[in-house]
């Protein structure tokens, strides 16, 4: 058995786009602590693009199609990771999104249903994906989301994503207190701006980042590895009594109430 702090665990993860994404920093940081892991993909051209990753980087790591608004797919992934592995110890949701006409003007604008499918998308699918999960969790176990501040405080133009992660961080607490006494913990990061595929459909990102790095504590921008690592303590037995957390990892830009006044 190798070493590392997820040395003998074996984990899903769902949200890999490309090797910008967050779920894939967070793969190969678990990778190199001696995780095993399976992968989704959504479509055709994810299918090609992970597959093409996983062969140059993780060949031994299989992947199975999950669209996380489909029951049928959601059913048939946990199905198929049954028939390779006879449990799980964690799981990953990177999974995001909105309709980009909602991620410019204003938040009042947005349409029915495109609200229901960014809740549907990013929110739901993590109460689906856990209950899916949890009964292969003998051992207990650890799931892991990503949110963004926004679910706190107003970020012009997250909009309906902002609504939509303080759904998923609600949905984190009470999915902490349904699976405690199962000894499976769910917990959230909220993560820092990082220049990644869903990032780019926020409009106005280019002023976010430079504004960050003048107001953030730590006065620099975010690396997808620091999540990463972040994700790795959340998965690994040392945050053993964690749960129900949203754990900012955003250079502690969450810390400032104010900002300019001193210089
Ligand atoms: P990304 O585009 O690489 O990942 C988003 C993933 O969501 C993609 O893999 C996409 O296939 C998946 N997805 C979308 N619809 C889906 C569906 N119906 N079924 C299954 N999967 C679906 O971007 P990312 O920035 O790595 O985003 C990952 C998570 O991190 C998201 O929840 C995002 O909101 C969150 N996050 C991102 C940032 C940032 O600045 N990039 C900051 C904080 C939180």
């Amino acid at each position: 058995m190798s070493n590392g702090l997820l040395a003998g665990k074996r984990g899903l993860v769902l949200g890999v786009a490309n090797n910008k994404s967050i779920a894939w920093a967070c793969a190969q940081s678990c990778a190199a602590q001696g995780a095993e892991l399976k992968f989704n993909y959504v479509g055709d051209a994810l299918e090609k693009r992970v597959g093409k990753l996983l062969n140059e980087h993780m060949p031994k790591a299989g992947m199975f199609s999950c669209d996380v608004t489909s029951d049928d797919e959601i059913e048939k992934f946990f199905a198929w990771v049954r028939e390779e592995w006879d449990g799980i110890d964690f799981l990953i949701h990177s999974i995001a999104y909105a309709d980009r006409e909602d991620l410019k003007d204003q938040y009042i604008t947005t349409p029915r249903k495109n609200f229901a499918m960014a809740l549907d998308i990013s929110a739901y699918s993590l109460v689906a994906l856990s209950r899916a999960a949890a009964p292969m969790m003998s051992d207990g176990g650890s799931i892991v989301t990503m949110t963004y501040y926004g679910a706190e405080k107003v970020i012009p133009r997250y909009n309906v994503m902002g609504v939509a992660k303080a759904a998923l961080e609600a949905s984190v607490r009470y999915l902490a207190y349904d699976l405690g006494d199962q000894g499976v913990r769910v917990n959230a990061i909220s993560a820092g701006p990082l220049k990644t595929l869903s990032a780019s459909a926020i409009s106005g990102m280019r002023k976010m980042f430079s504004r960050y790095n003048e107001v953030a504590p730590l006065r620099r921008s975010l690396e997808a590895d620091e999540v990463a690592q972040s994700a790795v303590y959340l998965l690994s037995d040392l945050s053993s009594a964690v749960t129900g957390e949203v754990l900012h990892v955003d250079c502690g830009y969450h810390a400032m109430g104010m900002y300019g006044i001193d210089e």
